[in-house]
């Protein structure tokens, strides 16, 4: 590896996000181009021994992986301590006509939503694999562990579905975001994104949390300023006492996937009502006199629909 690289590996490992996001052959919303599927992206790091880690199996669910689980799953013959390890985390952003499309949506998902869920989703999973093949090539060992065969859906005591490797909470745990009443992570840019992450065996400082708790950017926690995404959902799959999976996993699964395969002719699914047309959709929501500041391009009243 160049001594420039090896001095400044987050600038390097940055720009392999950002060159595969400004790939007109990669990033794509739909065949052909040219709109793109995602936004640029955010980038936090986070070491494999942090005690947060540890804390997401009691949080999540004993299933869920450690940093240094996971490596040793890719690499069962090498060595390592949880204090070699860097975590890779970034968020993609949901594109500005993407949010814009749904917002105007009161039952089921526009369609630049939905491709975005299920097309933009597999970018994000070759993303992964292009920073791990870049870190490979330097002779760096790195995984994307929801990329491992051994990752799986779960079901958690607390949340129910859950996975052995939650790139929110990954996220969460890189300083990039925390946890609105829906369940979504609203980062700096928004709760309208997906996520993505890399364990390598590098060393990078880890991004500092700007947050002491993890649910300090929704406004329903800090000072029930907000209620939106409550009025968003179309199946009232979210109340007070926070977001009902299994009613959300109906929805997609019962009416969201018949209608994206009718209307739109593919196989997919997508919702995220609640995650645009709300104060925290593109970026931190807040509070101003008891009231929310909403951003100028959400409508007056979050609009709600029925089934
Ligand atoms: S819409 Fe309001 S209540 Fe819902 S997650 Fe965002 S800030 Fe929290
Ligand atoms: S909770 Fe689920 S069903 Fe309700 S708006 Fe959000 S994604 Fe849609």
């Amino acid at each position: 590896m160049s001594t420039d690289k090896i001095h400044d590996l987050s600038t390097w490992i940055e720009s392999i996000i950002q060159d595969f996001l400004n790939n007109p052959f990669e990033n794509l919303l739909w065949p052909g181009g040219p709109e793109k599927a995602w936004a640029d992206a955010l980038v936090g790091y986070s070491r494999g021994d942090d005690p947060v880690f540890a804390s997401f199996k009691e949080h999540v669910g004993p299933f869920h992986w450690t940093p240094g689980e996971a490596f040793r799953l890719a690499y069962p013959e090498t060595p390592v301590e949880d204090r070699d390890l860097t975590i890779i985390s970034w968020v993609l952003p949901k594109t500005e006509p993407t949010k814009t499309d749904n917002r105007r949506e009161t039952t089921y998902p526009s369609q630049r939503w939905a491709r975005t869920r299920i097309f933009g989703e597999e970018i994000n999973d070759r993303l992964k694999q292009r920073v791990v093949d870049d870190l490979l090539s330097e002779g760096l060992a790195a995984l994307a562990p929801s990329l491992l065969p051994a990752w799986s859906w779960q079901t958690s005591e607390q949340y129910g579905f859950a996975s052995t490797w939650s790139e929110r909470h990954v996220a969460y745990a890189s300083g990039l975001g925390t946890f609105g009443l829906c369940d979504g992570l609203i980062t700096a840019n928004g709760k309208a994104m997906r996520a993505g992450s890399v364990i390598a065996r590098i060393d990078v400082p880890a991004t500092p949390r700007p947050y002491t708790n993890h649910r300090q950017y929704c406004l329903f926690y800090t000072s029930r300023a907000c209620r939106a995404c409550i009025s968003r959902c179309p199946v009232d799959a979210i109340s007070e006492n926070g977001h009902d999976k299994m009613k959300c996993f109906n929805h997609l699964a019962i009416t969201i996937a018949p209608y994206v395969k009718e209307r739109f002719g593919f196989e997919g699914y997508g919702c995220g009502l609640c995650q645009t047309g709300v104060p925290c959709e593109s970026g931190i929501p807040v509070v101003s006199a008891h009231k929310y500041t909403q951003p100028s391009f959400l409508p007056e009243e979050p609009s709600r629909g029925k089934p």
